[in-house]
């Protein structure tokens, strides 16, 4: 067994007794807790305790059960409908150029608001055994380019599995990419060894995914497992989960990007909670989602800055989410707000000046943007420079 493995098995807390010994029985309401922990299994690793400040914290609440998890209210199992895009077992096909390889049925802590619950923790339903089948599939069809290994967590499959996996989808000429989504460097930032970070070496472009969705994430002995994979050549994006309670706070937000990019992590996407059976107390307002966007785009590089997206439920895909910026496009300009909330007017190229040409369908391009139907008119007038006098500012800013 190697080390990870060890660490994994002797010292992460599976049970309440344990969690109550840890914490104290006179802090933890054990009663109160037993009926979550009669239906859902929990896991926490060493390193999620540890980024655990108090109980109750904002790292508390993403792994430990609740019997808010037996409300349904109107989550459903699978939210995604990932199951109705699957030809083969362990394969999602819902984009031209990618599909999501379902590859380990487990993950080292198990995040209570994760939308793959269904599967997540049952070998049965995400099989080790059937593999074949998805090669198979990915052979078959050239469109294929982009394969994102998920689960569960692959990483929490031996280097030798991993390298079976990377072989046989190296040995298809048109897989082009390979991505591990993992949240593996923030549960068990003892997994990324010198041997993986050597072996994945021979198979890239490989990408690694991470999720992070609060800065207490981040301690040292996480860092340093993202800067190994980093020196291994690993392009590190971040996904992160919009939560009620842990993240749902501009402040909160901001520095999580700040500590990612610090630690050579790309925030990527920032993802509505999904509408998951369960995880209802979890999910906040979509324009809570905005107004975190709204406080970072212009406030921070944009490098900072990732894409807010919902996936949308029955299957639809991840949909981006954009605050309003454009007030009105005509053929002549387009009128819009800065960050700071003040207004400018960019002029159109002249029709057959040799730059843009097309016409433009100008009320459907600002039904887009507004989210409403029809044009809207710019209520100021434009001045000097594109910039038009702050007569009157935004609400919202
Ligand atoms: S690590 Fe990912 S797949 Fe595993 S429980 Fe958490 S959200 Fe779900």
């Amino acid at each position: 067994m190697s080390e990870w493995q060890k660490i994994l098995k002797d010292d992460s807390i599976a049970t309440l007794d344990k969690l109550a010994e840890k914490f104290g029985h006179d802090v933890i309401d054990v009663e109160a807790l037993r009926p979550a922990f009669e239906n859902f299994q929990m896991r926490i690793t060493p390193s999620a305790l540890d980024q655990i400040k108090s109980v109750g914290d904002a790292m508390w609440n993403q792994y430990v059960p609740t019997v808010q998890e037996l409300d349904i209210v109107d989550g459903v199992i699978d939210s995604l409908d990932e199951d109705a895009d699957s030809p083969v077992p362990n394969i999602t096909h819902r984009y031209p150029d990618r599909v999501l390889f379902l590859v380990s049925p487990v993950c080292a802590s198990y995040c209570r608001f994760c939308t793959r619950r269904r599967k997540v923790g049952d070998p049965e339903k995400i099989p080790l055994n059937q593999y074949e089948s998805a090669f198979e599939y990915i052979r078959n069809h050239p469109e294929i380019r982009d394969v994102i290994m998920s689960g569960g967590d692959p990483m929490m499959l031996s280097d030798r599995r991993l390298e079976y996996l990377f072989q046989n989808l190296r040995a298809i000429p048109h897989v082009e990419i390979i991505r591990i989504g993992s949240r593996i460097t923030s549960h068990l930032p003892e997994r990324i060894t010198p041997e993986f970070c050597e072996m994945v070496q021979k198979y890239h472009p490989v990408f690694m995914n991470t999720h992070f969705n609060h800065p207490d994430e981040l301690t040292p002995r996480v860092r340093q497992a993202l800067d190994m994979l980093s020196k291994a050549g690993i392009p590190l994006g971040c996904q992160t989960v919009l939560l009620k309670g842990t993240n749902d706070d501009p402040k909160v937000m901001m520095k999580l990007m700040h500590e990612l990019l610090k630690a050579r992590v790309r925030p990527y996407y920032i993802y509505m909670a999904d509408q998951v059976a369960g995880g209802e107390h979890f999910r906040t307002s979509v324009q809570k989602g905005l107004e975190i966007i709204k406080a970072l785009r212009g406030w921070t590089s944009g490098l900072a800055v990732p894409h807010f997206v919902i996936d949308a439920p029955g299957g639809g895909g991840k949909v981006p989410l954009l605050p309003e910026y454009v007030e009105e496009i005509t053929e002549d300009s387009v009128t819009f707000r800065n960050y700071a909330g003040e207004r400018y007017v960019y002029k159109q190229p002249k029709q057959g000046g040799g730059c843009a040409t097309e016409p433009v369908d100008v009320p459907d391009i600002v039904s887009i943007a507004a989210g409403k139907s029809g044009s809207r008119k710019a209520k100021e007038p434009a001045a000097k420079n594109g910039k038009v006098p702050r007569r009157r500012r935004s609400a919202t800013g």
